[in-house]
């Protein structure tokens, strides 16, 4: 009855992580698969990020001599998500998130390492872990991809040394304190770059990919290897449904409307809609702004919001991956603050001067806080990351290199605005608009606590999540220091996010569910596409792509049947 455009098995609308793993999957089983993105550039959030996954159980974990049980796992997620996801889920993502992980490093160019070091972000709640969990992606060259490397999301310049060479994250660690061997780590990151002289003749991007950029790279040309199309400026409409059965979707390409028929089904991994100040507004604590969000500007929603037409259910809409992030002039997105807020000689204070939160705490806690903080006369939405000059001269903070790279007499033209300096606190407080007296009292009492290393307020440095990303130098709290030496500084820091987390609510199998909890047949969704099965909560590092990824192997197996 209906006019087709085009036809495929299997029909994945966006092109980040979880995406792009379902289309490689669903391939693998036998299905002809076409993957459609809005933008102009593949790998959406996941190009752009850390490109870390947490899998519990992972199979990296005993040869490094870990432990880890299905039932520590799935203990800790309960735990940390206090009962408001379904066990069926956890289970699910538990026991598959550790087959996609050994299934792509068998048959794909994706291959990740599992982090010893990287504590779960509750590493004292009952089957948290101290490391393991988390997995890195290992570098890609980007030359095996050809001329689709040109059409591939650009990295954040947070995540590049000096805003243009590939780092991996233990790299990033060694130089962000100056850990031993940093110098020499300088010059081999400068030597990896500059030898690539046919790279360097060609643009200034670095082929040495690493982190999201790394793992979209290697999921890209894995789906290359397979001769899988990938559509850009193609963005999902809305779905076609039969007979309660999803069977394609109008699709706009090039200003073109096109009907796709898809004859197994519909994966949607077109992300949450942290771009979509509406939806925003609507759901969201306020004040909410689409741009403090980390994210590119293309995820606006459209997915949910085609599931909401057929019916489907929602859940978690109030929620984000919360993070704190600092906007620079002139960029279209925000930065997050993963970091430098743990490192010591900073605290985190709102328009009163006070400060409110564990600045090391994980970084959607600390979005949390600033919400419940904020009223009227002691603001916290947006607050102030306050510091002083060795801090400043030491660490890296959000736009800024540190102080030995980058002497503020250096600073570019466009960053000038981007932070307030004063010779003393009593100034930057008339600068900033914090409230002075309270600034300088809470530094009265911040100052001796930080030198004796004991946080009696909110205890900063006390997890061992917490001084993963302190200074080891720094004794004998890793993460705290007596802001004592001008001139003091701040920059002002949103409730931002890295992506939102509420969305279509779906099953063990990554089904779409109605509202009276039936599935609609035909449609799956992952990633931030679907409400996250992480709670409110972040149980530990890549807690987004790792379930992303989970789902996309999981609905391509329920697809085709497949356990
Ligand atoms: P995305 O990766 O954003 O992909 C969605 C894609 O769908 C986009 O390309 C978008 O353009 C496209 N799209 C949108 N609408 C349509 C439409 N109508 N039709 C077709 N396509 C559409 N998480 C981790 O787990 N580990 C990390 O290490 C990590 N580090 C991060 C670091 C940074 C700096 C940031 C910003 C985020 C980080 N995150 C991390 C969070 C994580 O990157 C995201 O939450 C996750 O990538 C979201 O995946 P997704 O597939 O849902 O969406």
């Amino acid at each position: 009855s209906l006019q087709w455009d085009e036809s495929c098995d299997v029909l994945v609308v966006g092109s980040g992580a979880g995406a792009m793993t379902a289309a490689l999957r669903a391939h693998d089983l036998g299905s002809r698969v076409l993957v459609v993105e809005k933008s102009d550039r593949y790998g959406g959030t996941s190009a752009i990020s850390g490109g870390g996954i947490w899998i519990p159980c992972n199979h990296r974990i005993e040869a490094l001599g870990g432990q880890d049980s299905a039932e520590e796992a799935v203990a800790y997620i309960r735990a940390v998500t206090q009962g408001e996801i379904d066990d069926g889920r956890i289970e699910a993502y538990v026991e598959q998130g550790r087959r996609m992980v050994r299934y792509l490093d068998e048959h794909s160019r994706v291959h990740f390492e599992a982090q010893p070091r990287y504590a779960d972000y509750y590493p004292e709640v009952p089957g948290g872990k101290p490391g393991f969990r988390s997995m890195d992606p290992l570098p890609f060259d980007a030359r095996h991809l050809g001329a689709e490397f040109a059409r591939m999301r650009e990295p954040s310049p947070g995540t590049l040394m000096m805003g243009r060479m590939g780092m991996t994250m233990k790299e990033a660690q060694v130089l962000l304190c100056r850990g031993p061997g940093w110098v020499g780590l300088t010059l081999k990151i400068f030597w990896r770059y500059w030898r690539d002289l046919p790279g360097r003749l060609r643009s200034r991007r670095d082929r040495f990919l690493t982190l999201g950029n790394a793992l979209v790279a290697a999921l890209r040309c894995s789906l290359l290897d397979r001769q899988v199309p990938l559509w850009l400026e193609c963005r999902l409409e809305r779905l076609i449904e039969e007979e309660g059965r999803v069977v394609g979707a109008e699709l706009v390409r090039a200003g073109r409307r096109l009907r796709v028929r898809a004859q197994r089904g519909v994966v949607l991994g077109a992300g949450g809609f942290e771009r979509n100040p509406l939806m925003r507004s609507q759901y969201h604590p306020q004040p909410s702004r689409a741009e403090w969000s980390a994210t590119p500007p293309w995820n606006t929603g459209d997915a949910i919001r085609a599931g909401q037409a057929l019916g489907a259910a929602t859940a978690l809409m109030d929620h984000s991956w919360w993070a704190p992030t600092t906007h620079v002039e002139g960029e279209e997105k925000g930065r997050a603050l993963f970091v430098e807020r743990t490192l010591p000689g900073c605290i985190m204070v709102n328009s009163a001067g006070q400060r409110f939160v564990n600045e090391a705490a994980p970084y959607t806690d600390i979005v949390y806080a600033m919400y419940e903080h904020n009223r009227e006369g002691a603001t916290s939405v947006p607050c102030w990351l306050v510091f002083d000059a060795e801090f400043r001269r030491k660490y890296p903070c959000g736009a800024l290199l540190p102080g030995y790279a980058m002497p503020d007499s250096r600073i570019p033209r466009h960053l000038q605005r981007y932070f307030h300096k004063a010779d003393s606190l009593r100034e930057l407080a008339l600068k900033t608009g914090i409230d002075a007296t309270g600034l300088l009292r809470t530094l009265e009492r911040f100052n001796p606590m930080a030198e004796a290393g004991r946080d009696l307020d909110f205890h900063k440095g006390e997890s061992l999540f917490d001084r993963y990303y302190g200074d080891p130098t720094v004794t004998p709290n890793p993460c705290l220091a007596p802001l004592l030496k001008a001139p003091f500084y701040a920059i002002q820091v949103n409730a931002g996010d890295i992506g939102t987390k509420g969305g279509l609510l779906t099953d063990p199998h990554a089904r779409v569910l109605r509202e009276d909890r039936s599935p609609i047949a035909g449609l799956y969704a992952i990633g931030n596409s679907a409400a996250s099965m992480m709670g409110r909560t972040y149980p530990g590092a890549g807690s987004t792509i790792g379930p992303a990824m989970t789902f996309g192997f999981v609905a391509a197996n329920h697809i085709h049947g497949a356990a």
